[in-house]
């Protein structure tokens, strides 16, 4: 079994998964829920329900806003208490509907039994319309919608399908989890999304500081191969664990040799990227008719007695996640949604989970406490980690100095924020949270110029029409 690994930069921060023993709990469910109508990359979806009307778990409550956009589902019975904005995880209002719980009463069709179903529909578009219909979104933190995804432009082809079992964020183990106790659904998930792209192989890659999941992913893999053709070209591929591993580009660089250039998307190199999470909800979607109402989260800290990784209903609120997991311990002093490396600091407890929610970190002041900055000795450790063979400590310079041109002609806007930069400075300059800053501004300038291209564009063709 090989060993693969990305061929430029990353780190290797202590893993401190104190959660992995931690088998998936349900959480109950709770009082109220706040579902956010903008749980995805793409247009907020838009709201199909009115205030007073009663759902169940599963009813639609919000429909696309576009062609990139998903369905929203009610994540439980009761009855819808407002709609209209309420604060995020990071304070910005968005579009949420209340719904004050009600029993547990589900829509029809869906399939709740423990039963697992391996055989699933020839049709694609059958399954396509499930996927859709389901609301799911990648869950390994792009949120992008996978019927989208899943749906090459024309001329591109898929050549390999791989599955994201890295999960190299430290501390978070829910991906661990998934595939210690969700392996067969994970698989047989595996084996309906590379149906869809009509793809021949599909990896499932994880690292190789999990080898419980690879032992056991290769038996569950093997067991399905033997029972039907449909389970053929599917492997298991241990990579070196290094952060960030499970970056999409850095996945498809260690899996396939093949590299994404600057402003391409995976498929243009043959390759699409699916999280373990998401062939999971792709698998309840088509196999049990079940939208995507919960997720799997990892609640742990070192200032935490118990760890958890525990399955919530998406719009629960923060506050009440960490009553469960025991309360807010004393030595509390920030907040994160998801890890440590790449997760956001939440402002506001009363916010709810979205579906890309995958972990709640509790730091305690030390942990959080940064070291005094110095001045760059231009030792080049920023530019050795970088995943993305960026030149850090060049764009800080650049941003700090307002200089967006040029922040563009270092390719900024390549930046993934994995925070290795910052993790690897011995003068401990904040670079990720300026590097952040100056990319946001060449993204910004980018979009002006794709629309105003369009517009360009689609003045021409009037013009050519009305001659
Ligand atoms: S945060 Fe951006 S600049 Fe820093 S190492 Fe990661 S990709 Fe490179
Ligand atoms: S790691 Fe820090 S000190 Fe070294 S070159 Fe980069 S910014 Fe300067």
């Amino acid at each position: 079994m090989s060993k693969r690994t990305f061929s430029i930069g990353g780190i290797h921060p202590h893993d401190s998964k104190i959660s992995r023993e931690c088998a998936i709990e349900t959480l109950p469910v709770p009082p109220v829920v706040y579902v956010s109508v903008s749980q995805h990359i793409g247009a907020p979806a838009k709201p199909v329900v009115a205030v007073g009307d009663k759902v169940k778990a599963g009813q639609v409550v919000a429909e696309p806003g576009g062609f990139v956009s998903a369905f929203i589902h009610s994540p439980v019975s009761g009855t819808v208490k407002s709609v209209g904005p309420r604060k995020d995880l990071s304070g910005n209002n968005q579009n949420t509907i209340e719904i004050a719980v009600e029993g547990d009463e589900w829509v029809e069709g869906v399939d709740l039994s423990p039963e697992i179903v391996t055989g699933f529909p020839d049709d694609n578009s059958v399954i396509m319309d499930k996927i859709r219909q389901g609301g799911i979104v990648g869950l390994g933190g792009a949120t992008f919608p996978t019927q989208v995804k899943l749906a090459p432009p024309p001329g591109k082809k898929c050549e390999m399908l791989i599955i994201n079992g890295c999960e190299c964020e430290p501390y978070l183990t829910c991906n661990y989890r998934y595939m210690l106790e969700r392996a067969e659904q994970v698989v047989i998930g595996t084996a309906i999304i590379k149906q869809v792209l009509g793809v021949g192989k599909a990896t499932i890659a994880i690292e190789d500081n999990k080898p419980e999941d690879i032992a056991h992913m290769e038996k569950v893999v093997a067991g399905l191969a033997a029972s039907s053709a449909k389970y053929a070209g599917i492997s298991v591929m241990a990579m070196q664990t290094k952060y960030p591993e499970g970056g999409e580009k850095q996945l498809i660089d260690a899996v396939m040799h093949r590299q994404v250039r600057s402003g391409g998307l995976p498929i243009d190199v043959g390759a699409v990227v699916q999280n373990v999470a998401t062939a999971f909800a792709v698998y309840e979607a088509v196999q049990k008719n079940k939208p995507l109402v919960s997720n799997t989260m990892t609640v742990t800290g070192d200032c935490l007695p118990v760890q958890h990784n525990y399955e919530v209903r998406i719009g629960t609120p923060i506050s009440y996640i960490i009553e469960k997991a025991g309360g807010l311990p004393e030595a509390a002093a920030k907040v994160i949604s998801g890890g440590p490396m790449m997760g956001k600091a939440v402002s506001n407890l009363d916010a709810a989970t979205v579906k890309g929610t995958s972990g709640i970190l509790i730091l305690t002041e030390e942990q959080t406490r940064r070291a005094p900055e110095t001045h760059c000795i231009r030792c080049g450790k920023c530019s050795d980690a970088c995943p993305m063979g960026l030149e850090p400590f060049l764009l800080f310079r650049l941003t700090k100095a307002d200089m967006v041109p040029e922040l563009e002609d270092n390719a900024a806007q390549d930046c993934i924020e994995c925070g290795c930069c910052l993790y690897s400075c011995p003068a401990h300059l904040p670079l990720l949270d300026i590097i952040r800053t100056g990319k946001q501004q060449v993204m910004g300038v980018i979009r002006a110029r794709a629309a105003a291209a369009k517009a360009a564009a689609e003045a021409a063709k009037a013009s050519q029409v009305a001659k």
